[in-house]
Formats: C-alpha cells, sequence, structure tokens
C-alpha cells in the first residue's frame, strides 16, 4: 500500500557528517521530530558516482561499477538489471510524476534511466532552487530528487571541516529551507516524506585543501534525516546510504527485491518509521569493510 503521496530527498554531495558542526537552522527546525543520523555509512569508495549509485539503485558499488567517468559519459541503461527507484516507480505508476534536479548533472544522465519521463534540470544549486521552487509549485511531484555539489566543492578547495566547508553548508540550508517551505505551500505534509543526505564526507591535505574516495570516519560517515506522519522521532540506529532506495520504495508500496548479499542490499533502518511489519534490519558491514558506529551521545544539532 502507497504509504505517501509525495518523497523529496535533497542530497548534499560531501556534507557528510559536518552538518551537526554547521550553523543549520532549516535542518534543524525541519527535523526536529524526525529521525536522523550522523553516522550512516556511505560506499567505499566515498566517491560520488559510487554513493549517489548505491542510493538511486539500491546496491553498492561492488555490484553496480558505476564511476564518476562512467556515468559522466555514458546514459544509465534502460534495460539494467539494476533499475534505479525511478524505473521502479514508474513500471508501477505509469502517471508518476519524478524528477530529479542535480548541480552535478551525470547523476541525472548517468544514474537515472534516461527516456523514461523524469523531469529534470540542471544548474548551480543556488539557481537550480527556484527552478525547483517551480517544479514543485506546479507539478505537485510524486517522486523529487534533488543534489547540491557546492558544499563538496567548498570542502576540495578549503578542507572539509573548515569555517568556509561549514559555510557553505549554512547556504545550502537555506536552499533546503526554500524546498521545504515551498512544499509546505504547495503539497500537504501529511502526505509527503521529506529527506536530506549526504553522499561522503571528506578529508584533509596538507596543503589546505581536502578530497575524499578513503576510507576515514570523516569521509564514511555521513548525515541522514527523514520526517513524515509516520516516521520516528530520534536517531537512527545501523544505515547504509543504499538504504535510501529502500526507504523510498517503501514510501511509494513497492516491495523491494528480496535482499541477497550479492545484489540488492538495501534495507529500512530500525529508527525510521513506526511500522512493526518491517523486516528485522541485517548487518551487513563486512560488504563495506566498517563496522557500523552507532551514536550513542546526541550531537549538538540535535539539542537545539
Ligand atoms: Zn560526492
Amino acid at each position: 500500500m502507497r504509504k505517501y503521496s509525495h518523497v523529496i530527498v535533497i542530497g548534499i554531495d560531501g556534507a557528510g557528517a559536518y552538518i551537526k558542526d554547521a550553523i543549520t537552522p532549516n535542518f534543524d527546525k525541519i527535523f526536529k521530530d524526525g529521525a536522523k543520523t550522523f553516522d550512516a555509512l556511505a560506499s567505499n569508495p566515498t566517491i560520488s558516482a559510487e554513493c549517489w549509485g548505491s542510493m538511486l539503485l539500491g546496491v553498492g558499488p561492488e555490484v553496480h561499477k558505476l564511476t564518476n567517468g562512467i556515468v559522466s559519459n555514458n546514459p544509465y541503461p534502460t534495460d539494467s538489471a539494476f533499475p534505479s527507484v525511478f524505473r521502479r516507480i514508474r513500471d508501477i505508476y505509469p502517471n508518476a510524476v519524478l524528477g530529479s534536479y542535480c548541480d552535478w548533472n551525470p547523476i541525472t544522465y548517468g544514474i537515472i534511466e534516461n527516456g523514461i519521463g523524469v523531469s529534470h534540470d540542471t544548474a548551480k544549486d543556488f539557481q537550480l532552487t527556484p527552478i525547483i521552487c517551480d517544479y514543485i509549485r506546479e507539478t505537485h511531484p510524486d517522486f523529487l530528487f534533488i543534489q547540491f555539489d557546492s558544499v563538496d566543492g567548498a570542502g576540495h578547495r578549503n578542507g572539509y571541516g573548515t569555517a568556509a566547508h561549514l559555510e557553505s553548508i549554512t547556504h545550502a540550508d537555506k536552499l533546503v529551507g526554500d524546498i521545504y517551505n515551498t512544499a509546505k505551500e504547495a503539497l500537504d505534509m501529511e502526505e509527503t516524506l521529506f529527506m536530506v543526505i549526504a553522499d561522503h564526507g571528506g578529508a584533509n591535505n596538507e596543503n589546505g585543501g581536502g578530497s575524499h574516495g578513503g576510507w576515514t570516519d570523516s569521509e564514511k560517515y555521513v548525515t541522514f534525516a527523514a520526517v513524515g506522519k509516520n516516521v520516528k522521532s530520534g536517531n537512527i540506529g545501523t544505515m547504509n546510504i543504499r538504504d535510501l532506495a529502500a526507504i523510498v520504495l517503501y514510501a511509494f508500496g513497492i516491495e523491494p527485491p528480496k535482499f541477497d548479499e550479492n545484489g540488492w542490499t538495501a534495507q529500512i533502518p530500525e529508527g525510521i518509521f513506526t511500522d512493526d511489519s518491517l523486516p528485522e534490519y541485517k548487518d551487513i558491514s563486512h560488504l563495506t569493510g566498517a563496522a557500523p558506529r552507532i551514536s550513542k551521545t546526541p550531537h549538538t544539532s540535535e539539542l537545539v
């Protein structure tokens, strides 16, 4: 059974878990009573195509095998054995309004099937946001995926967790607020599942810049937050970013493929929905080579 009429995901590239260190009044307000974690595990390697691919396909990089080069140069095949959540939704809901608005356009081009009726546009995040807000007002989308890239750019240029990087997160937070407030005006929020996620964090170089792709804590632990009518309030336990695919399908009442260590590995983390019919979450940290870290103490921004 379909649970939500609208699902909105805002992905903030390179934000890692740093959202908890930045000034983010919109994030704090939106997810005050929502479910969140700053310890969701990214995909290994912590690179954009690998990570966004995991989230939209529900399988890890060891299965989807996407890289930045591949997604930049090849449209995602419409006959892939690992369809994106967009194709899975389209197959069940032929008339669903689907949108992908990404600052880094290779996501829309190389991770989502082309030609399945997904509205899209690309621009710098601050230019893209008003376009997204118009799209929400005009079409009331069923599923809307957004990716902002400027935070990762700031991390590469200035180092992750630096004042400039945290300031870029505050800018992105303003855009998150613009989108949330537009959704509040245009959509029935009782029927909307609203989420924010990061793909990876970063690590700093000796020369003052930053990069990512490795498996240090600051690269591999990321933010995820959700709010909606049956979303729990509090800290989410173990989560992997590829679980986003299972969460999106759940909202549409679409049965996910059967869990398979060599294929579909997205699951619904235990701390998200107040629904006891969900299967038990399996610890699959051996598939990423890292033990999931469960936060025992609340982070500062959760106390605000
Ligand atoms: Zn990235």
